[in-house]
């Protein structure tokens, strides 16, 4: 078990932040060749450098904006070229929006569903050849918010829901191929993607910083996430309260709403 990675290639999207990088750390530590991609260009090289130097693999980062198809189809080109195959693909980029469903603009809407939803669909379309020439993995980063409502984000939520729907199909789909999905559902973790949340307008602004229940480091994430696909799970819900909620709203959902959305709303919004 413990080899299962080394020399594996491991496909990071949305490396260069976040539980991202933490994933890039993990599957480092555990010996596996890294290829990332992420807007940021400058966070990707300086971890590439410190995946070669101080974890001693081969490390591959790339500028690439997943919701762009010809960015994502020469991304794979090079991470082909370079490391001859793809055994795991982590579909993790995504962005959040913070804003009332009846003030939000359509174009709010469509960048969420572009690259959470449209991004993962891109690199899995990319990358899928090669991951079912190795019988390989696909991970996808969903959240809370993939199986229950949250107060302001029903573009998020949307776009999280539509990536189970892809996944849970796709699984039937490759069952007799040896490729395994693993939809991922983290409950909160102390990263930076509240301050790019879009607002109702488009415009990206920092929201001040507030929880519910306990609160994940990326570090933890990235290991739960690590540990999972060792294991070959389907699903990881990650904290208690994603697990309370996810009991909560299947079996009580007008208690939940009165509850949990009432309590998000009061906190301040502040719930991905
Ligand atoms: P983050 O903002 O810290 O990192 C996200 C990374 O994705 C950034 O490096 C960003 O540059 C990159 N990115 C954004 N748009 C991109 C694009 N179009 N193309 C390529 N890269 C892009 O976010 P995070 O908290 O680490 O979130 C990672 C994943 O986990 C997301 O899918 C998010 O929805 C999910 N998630 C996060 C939380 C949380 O509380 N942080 C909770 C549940 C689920």
């Amino acid at each position: 078990m413990k080899t299962r990675f080394r020399n594996r290639v491991v496909v990071v999207t949305g490396a260069a932040a976040g539980i991202g990088r933490q994933l890039c750390l993990r599957f480092a530590q555990a010996g596996a060749w890294i290829a990332m991609l992420d807007l940021q260009h400058e966070p990707l090289d300086a971890l590439a450098n410190q995946l070669v130097s101080k974890h001693n693999t081969k490390a591959l980062g790339l500028v690439c904006d997943v919701s762009d198809p010809e960015s994502v189809r020469g991304a794979f080109d090079r991470i082909l070229d370079q490391f001859g195959g793809i055994d795991v693909l982590v579909n993790n980029a995504g962005i959040v929006h913070r804003s009332a469903f009846v003030d939000t603009e359509l174009e709010v809407f469509r960048r969420v569903m572009e690259v959470n939803y449209f991004g993962s669909l891109y690199c899995t379309k990319a990358a899928l050849p090669s991951l079912v020439e190795r019988k390989g993995m696909i991970i996808a980063m969903s959240s809370m918010s993939g199986f229950a409502p949250l107060w302001h984000r029903s573009g998020y939520s949307a776009s999280k829901h539509a990536l189970h729907g892809l996944f849970d199909c796709l699984r039937v789909e490759l069952a007799e191929s040896g490729v395994q999905v693993m939809m991922v559902c983290p409950g909160f973790t102390a990263t930076d993607i509240r301050k790019n949340a879009l607002r109702a307008d488009g415009s990206i602004r920092e929201e001040p910083f507030s929880w519910i229940g306990d609160v994940a480091s990326a570090v933890d994430v990235a290991d739960d996430v690590f540990n999972g696909a060792l294991k070959g799970e389907r699903l990881l819900v990650l904290s208690n309260v994603g697990r309370g909620t996810r009991l909560l709203y299947r079996f009580f959902p007008r208690l939940f709403e009165r509850l949990i959305s009432a309590r998000l709303s009061d906190v301040g919004d502040q719930k991905s």
